[in-house]
C-alpha cells in the first residue's frame, strides 16, 4: 500500500509499504480521509518525540477492509472511525479506572505505532467506532479532535449561563466554541490572530471576536465583561503566551483549562500570586478518555457542525504540501486532510 513515512524530523516520504496484517482482534480499515492535527506537526517538526520511522495520522475515518477472526461485532464495508489510543489494561492507572489515558505502556495509532497517512490502517475492533451511513467521512474523520473536545468542555465544567472565552479559533477552538454554546454558555468570545478564522468562529455561533494583532485581548475580554473576565476560559493554542492571556480573561474565582498543547520544552512564567489572589481552578485536558462514543453520538445527533473546518483536502501524493499548508497556515488553513 501506499503511505507517508516519516523518517525523521521533516523527512516524510511516500512509499510503498506492506499492508498491514491483522491479528484474531484487529480490523483492517481501508483510510477514506485522515485529519492533520497539531500533534503530527509537533511530531513532524521534532518537537514531540516518538519513534521513527512511523507512519503518522491519528484522525481518521474509513470503511472495514478485513475484519480477525475474533470480531464478531463489525462488518465488512462498516463506515467507521476508531479512537487511536490503545491501553494496556493491566498497569497502575489501567486498574485505577484511568484507563486509556494515563496508561504506562499506552500506545496510539499514529503516534506511537502506524497511523492513518497510508490507504490502510489496523487496530484493535475495541477502539472502533460504526457510523450512521448518511455522515460524510470527511466530516468523521474530525470525530477524534471533537472527543478531545468534549474531554476539554468536561474539565473545564462550564455551567449553563457561564461566559466563555475561547483563546485561538483553530479547528480546535471552533469545535470547543460550538460545545460550549452546547454546553450552556450565555456569551462566547473568541480570540485569534487571523480574520478568516474569526469570521467563521462568527458563523459558528462566538458573539464576540477579537483580532489579537489589532487590540489586547485580555482588555477586550475585560470591556466585554463589565470589567470581570470571562467565567471559563480555554487555551486552545498551545503557546504560554495564549495561556497567559487565557489566565488573565478569567474572572477571580473562574475557571482556566489549558487545553493546547505546547512543545515539550517550553515554560511557561506566571507569577504565582496572580493565581493566589483570583483563586482560580486550573484543569488541563488530555486525549479522549471515554468520549469516543458521545463524538460520534453528537456528530451523527447534526448538534456540531464540522465540515465548515474542513479547508482543505489533499491527496496522499501531495502529503508534503498538505504538511507545509497546515503548518505555515497557508490559504487561510483551518483543518487540512488527507485522502488516499
Ligand atoms: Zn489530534
Ligand atoms: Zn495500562
Amino acid at each position: 500500500m501506499k503511505a507517508a513515512v516519516l523518517y525523521r524530523v521533516r523527512d516524510l516520504r511516500l512509499e510503498d509499504v506492506m499492508t498491514p496484517k491483522i491479528k484474531d482482534d484487529e480490523v483492517l480499515i481501508r483510510i477514506h480521509a485522515t485529519g492533520i492535527c497539531g500533534t503530527d506537526i509537533h511530531i513532524y517538526r521534532g518537537e514531540w518525540k516518538t519513534r521513527m520511522p512511523i507512519i503518522l495520522g491519528h484522525e481518521f475515518s474509513g470503511v472495514i477492509a478485513e475484519i480477525g477472526r475474533g470480531v464478531s461485532n463489525l462488518n465488512v464495508n462498516d463506515p467507521v472511525v476508531a479512537e487511536p489510543n490503545i491501553p494496556c489494561g493491566s498497569c497502575y492507572f489501567c486498574r485505577m479506572s484511568k484507563r486509556n489515558y494515563f496508561c504506562e505502556n499506552l500506545q496510539a495509532v499514529g503516534v506511537t505505532i502506524n497511523g492513518a497517512f497510508a490507504e490502510y490502517v489496523k487496530i484493535k475492533a475495541a477502539n472502533v467506532y460504526r457510523l450512521p451511513k448518511d455522515l460524510s467521512l470527511e466530516e468523521a474523520a474530525l470525530i477524534e479532535p471533537l472527543a478531545c473536545c468534549i474531554r476539554g468542555v468536561d474539565q473545564a465544567g462550564i455551567r449553563i449561563g457561564d461566559t466563555v472565552a475561547i483563546i485561538g479559533a483553530g479547528p480546535i477552538g471552533l469545535i470547543l466554541l460550538q460545545l460550549a454554546k452546547l454546553a450552556g454558555a450565555s456569551m462566547l468570545i473568541q480570540t485569534d490572530m487571523e480574520d478568516a478564522r474569526l469570521k467563521m468562529a462568527r458563523k459558528l455561533g462566538a458573539d464576540y471576536v477579537i483580532n489579537i494583532t489589532e487590540e489586547d485581548p485580555v482588555e477586550a475580554i475585560k470591556r466585554l465583561t463589565n470589567g470581570y473576565g470571562t467565567d471559563v476560559a480555554i487555551e486552545a493554542v498551545g503557546s504560554p503566551k495564549a495561556i497567559t492571556q487565557a489566565m488573565r480573561a478569567t474572572r477571580r474565582g473562574g475557571r482556566l483549562n489549558i487545553f493546547g498543547v505546547s512543545p515539550q520544552d517550553a515554560v511557561w512564567e506566571v507569577k504565582p500570586f496572580e493565581l493566589y489572589d483570583k483563586e482560580l481552578t486550573i484543569t488541563t485536558s488530555y486525549r479522549s478518555p471515554f468520549t469516543f462514543q458521545r463524538a460520534v453520538k453528537i456528530v451523527s445527533s447534526r448538534k456540531v457542525n464540522l465540515k465548515p473546518l474542513i479547508s482543505h483536502v489533499f491527496r496522499l501524493e501531495e502529503i508534503q504540501r498538505a504538511f507545509e499548508v497546515a503548518e505555515k497556515r497557508l490559504e487561510d488553513a483551518v483543518k487540512v486532510l488527507v485522502k488516499p
